[in-house]
């Protein structure tokens, strides 16, 4: 959470500017407040076990962020850390199984499929490229946004844009897809630290 909160940071004003093009120009201010909001709430009340992490965040995302992306990130948080139990460690494959439930439960929530310009095109390769590998799955999920360009938005704000919304990256698959290279950058480091380095690491 910290290296994904470190990544919005980042690219909060990218994000912004592809909401601008066909949304309402703050998904990069939404994520920022949301992730902000998702680093004070772990610090001030870390959780013992990685599925306790995933809820606060999630109810920590839908309380903070008034966009869409607020309550689907959330949703898909707290559905994977619901998956994960109380466990104090989670396998590569537990992991996978709940990142799955809770792509599901976005997918559920949105009323979306791949297709329609969303983070779904991002989020369901992603999560289906993690049967490889983490950094599989975050280069999936970038395929899948870049994907998203030639696409006309069937679901959320997009959509009121019709064929206008044809030529633009979706900002909350282009998100999706930052939020999946965190997790592949966390893997890879082997750890839960963020240090500067590894925000800037191996991408
Ligand atoms: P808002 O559209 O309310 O301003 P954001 O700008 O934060 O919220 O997020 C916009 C992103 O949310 C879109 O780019 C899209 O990827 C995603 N989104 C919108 N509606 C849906 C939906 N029904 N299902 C899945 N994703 C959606
Ligand atoms: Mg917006």
């Amino acid at each position: 959470m910290a290296t994904a909160a470190t990544a919005v940071e980042r690219e909060a004003d990218r994000l912004t500017e592809l909401d601008s093009a066909i949304g309402d120009a703050d998904h990069g201010s939404n994520l920022l407040r949301g992730f902000t909001a998702v680093r004070a709430a772990l610090e001030e009340h870390p959780p013992a076990a990685p599925g306790a992490v995933l809820q606060l965040a999630g109810r920590t995302l839908i309380s903070t962020v008034g966009g869409a992306s607020g309550p689907l990130y959330g949703t898909l948080l707290r559905r994977t850390g619901k998956e994960l139990g109380e466990d104090a460690e989670v396998s590569d494959e537990e992991l996978r199984k709940a990142l799955y439930a809770g792509v599901g439960a976005v997918a559920q929530l949105g009323g979306a499929a791949p297709g329609d310009k969303t983070m779904l095109d991002a989020l369901v390769p992603g999560v289906a490229g993690l049967s490889t590998s983490y950094r599989a799955a975050g280069e999936a999920a970038e395929n899948g946004a870049r994907a998203t360009v030639p696409l006309r938005a069937r679901k959320g704000r997009a959509s009121y844009l019709g064929e206008r919304s044809v030529g633009h990256q979706d900002p909350g698959a282009t998100s999706a897809a930052l939020l999946l290279g965190a997790l592949a950058d966390t893997a890879e480091r082997g750890d839960a630290t963020d240090t500067a380095a590894a925000g800037d690491g191996a991408r």
